[in-house]
């Protein structure tokens, strides 16, 4: 069984009535996929969220992500405090997140907007602090200051999703009770370092995702040139999640139900309610 720990099944890719993400998770059951987590981004989709993880029998978190904290007020994260109250015995609900910084985009980089995403991180671990849960975090170029965050404000652990950082990195989140996120960008040959990482650290460090509908797969994924020539880019969904599994079982020479059996393991360790939801 495999658990796809990083899914944005609201996101408008999948339809009016997000109707290609109840077909692709009808699949991904099928092939094995026994559960997703379903993070939020913004104050104005906690609620989509929450009921998409209810009628697909999965999990989700709350919060507010970064590429998302130039539209965001300050209310919005008293929006996101009442609503972790309002869900605290939701069994589905399994962390805050999508939460974290990105200083890759650029606008994002300006001083004021990577301060205003420092105040929405650390008030959002606070909260994780308060309500008692994990956190999934978007780690992109701002893995150390992440780190600094979390050890001034230590939270129970959680996810660093879509990692791509160093070993030392790896190990510094892991230290705090951390997983690391795989998924997609794994299956390309060119991403050595990644893949290098995924094949190298402790099994007890990995969890899975697809991140879907972004970072596809290199079965689905089309070039520029591809898409001028009129392919489209292929749907990620959790339906690939066996596949990319099989691709990093792969590079650390074990059967996929081996790393399917660790990173679902590794999966509940670190999102304690998963365990209570498996089917
Ligand atoms: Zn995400």
């Amino acid at each position: 069984m495999w658990i796809d720990t990083h899914a944005h099944l609201d996101a408008p890719e999948f339809g009016p009535d997000h109707a290609l993400a109840l077909s692709a998770r009808t699949l991904a059951r099928e092939r094995g996929v026994g559960l997703c987590v379903i993070p939020a981004v913004m104050r104005q989709n906690l609620d989509t969220v929450r009921l998409l993880a209810h009628r697909m029998g999965d999990a989700y978190a709350l919060g507010i992500h970064p590429l998302y904290v130039p539209r965001a007020l300050d209310e919005d994260l008293d929006a996101l405090d009442a609503a972790l109250t309002a869900h605290a015995g939701d069994p589905r609900l399994v962390a805050v997140g999508e939460i974290g910084l990105d200083f890759f985009v650029s606008a994002l980089c300006e001083p004021a907007m990577r301060e205003r995403q420092q105040h929405f991180y650390s008030a959002q671990l606070k909260l994780a602090r308060k309500h008692g849960l994990p956190v999934i975090l978007h780690v992109r170029r701002s893995a150390d200051v992440l780190l600094k965050h979390l050890r001034e404000l230590p939270t129970g652990g959680g996810i660093a999703h879509a990692f791509n950082g160093s070993a030392e990195q790896a190990r510094a989140f892991t230290d705090l009770g951390f997983a690391l996120g795989f998924g997609g960008a794994s299956t390309f040959e060119p991403a050595r370092r990644l893949r290098a990482l995924a094949a190298e650290l402790p099994l007890s460090a990995l969890v899975l995702e697809t991140d879907a509908p972004d970072i596809p797969p290199h079965w689905l994924y089309a070039t520029a040139a591809e898409r001028a020539a009129g392919r489209a880019q292929g749907l990620n969904t959790p339906a690939e999640l066996p596949r990319i599994g099989e691709v990093i079982a792969g590079l650390r020479g074990i059967p996929a139900e081996a790393l399917a059996a660790a990173t679902s393991a590794n999966a509940q360790r670190v999102l304690p309610r998963l365990a209570a939801l498996l089917p």
